[in-house]
């Protein structure tokens, strides 16, 4: 890895950050609070939140078994998405490098940055190796994306090559691990300590079951933290939110009975398309969805459509031709979406 300093852009390196009150009084034992301007009544929506959820993170770094202070906690992965460009890409001169097909918000945000976004096809398998992925790299290119589980495909990238990639680099590696809990692959966040250039991404949207509070996390070294602690906006993650993370995360069980569900209603899914004439191939997956390659997914997905049943329509994706891209449900949803699967006439 190249030293941080040469990888962040000058204007951010240099940042003074917005000192809020909070900060200032820094966590001394306080009990009159007359220094942020706030109504002192209707309690406790009345007070700013904890600017860096240390609550949240402690509750955090015991499940995800990461050191509280390399935690950065957003409103949903977007923010931790979003960061890394306005950390380290300069608009107009700097470039990413992404596997594609993959999660749709990382060329998003690159556009928005305006920041050139260098898609690398994966190969039939929905692979990618190292070498493939560095030879689209040059001097300019500061960020990696990866995403294993991947979405929409489904499937884990080969860890070896991924570790390569990390290696190799001189700039940052991220790796979106939104779906790792529904995974049987080891998650990478256990080896940041290794790896002063890998972020990797965590989400309370889908295992969780919490995509309605907007949670996302990133674990990185405490200087990459530190730098997104820096530029995000100072209360970014609101009370309620924090109150509702706490709640889910005192109930980690919960999560291991979701996932242990929704993976064996994944499978009985799987069999359930891989008998259905109109179903092609079914892809391998380890997440809490599956993309089914169809004989027609724009004509059953308007049909589906027409009954009320909403699949994701992958079929203008590359690599994705006639896939449709199918969530795991409840166990009625999923049987009300094979049975009108059963009943098609196309
Ligand atoms: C769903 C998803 C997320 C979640 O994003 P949030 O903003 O945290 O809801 C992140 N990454 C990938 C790849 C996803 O599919």
């Amino acid at each position: 890895m190249k030293p941080l300093q040469e990888l962040v852009r000058p204007n951010i390196w240099s940042l003074a950050p917005y000192s809020s009150a909070r900060n200032e009084y820094a966590g001394r034992e306080a009990h009159v609070f007359l220094d942020a301007n706030e109504n002192p009544y209707n309690t406790p929506h009345n007070r700013y939140p904890d600017p860096l959820q240390q609550e949240v993170k402690t509750a955090l770094s015991k499940v995800k078994g990461v050191p509280a202070e390399n935690i950065f906690l957003g409103n949903g992965s977007d923010e931790a998405i979003d960061l890394p460009y306005r950390c380290f890409c300069r608009p107009g001169v700097d470039n990413v490098v992404a596997i594609e097909p993959t999660y749709g918000m990382y060329k998003v945000c690159a556009d928005i940055n305006d920041v050139e976004y260098r898609p690398v096809l994966l190969d039939e398998n929905y692979q990618i190796t190292a070498d493939r992925l560095l030879a689209a790299c040059d001097d300019k290119t500061k960020l990696i994306w990866l995403c294993s589980p991947n979405n929409p495909t489904g499937n884990c990238l080969v860890r070896d090559e991924i570790i390569s990639v990390i290696n190799a680099f001189g700039g940052i590696v991220i790796v979106d691990e939104a779906y790792s809990d529904f995974s049987s692959q080891p998650t990478l966040r256990s080896e940041l300590a290794k790896y002063p250039n890998l972020i990797v991404l965590n989400t309370m949207s889908k295992a969780w079951g919490c995509a309605a509070i907007r949670l996302g996390m990133a674990f990185a070294s405490t200087d990459i933290i530190g730098l997104f602690n820096k530029v995000k906006y100072p209360y970014n993650v609101n009370l309620l939110t924090q109150r509702q993370a706490l709640e889910a995360l005192a109930d980690p069980f919960q999560v291991d009975k979701w996932v242990r569900m929704l993976n064996l209603e994944r499978s009985r899914m799987i069999d359930a398309f891989r008998l259905l004439p109109i179903c092609e191939k079914v892809y391998p997956t380890e997440a809490n969805f599956f993309l089914a390659k169809m004989t027609d997914a724009q004509t059953i997905y308007d049909r589906l459509v027409e009954q009320g049943i909403i699949v994701r329509n992958r079929t203008r994706i590359k690599l994705c031709r006639d896939c449709l891209r199918i969530t795991v449900g409840t166990r009625s949803e999923n049987n009300e979406l094979i049975a009108a699967l059963r009943q098609l006439q196309l």
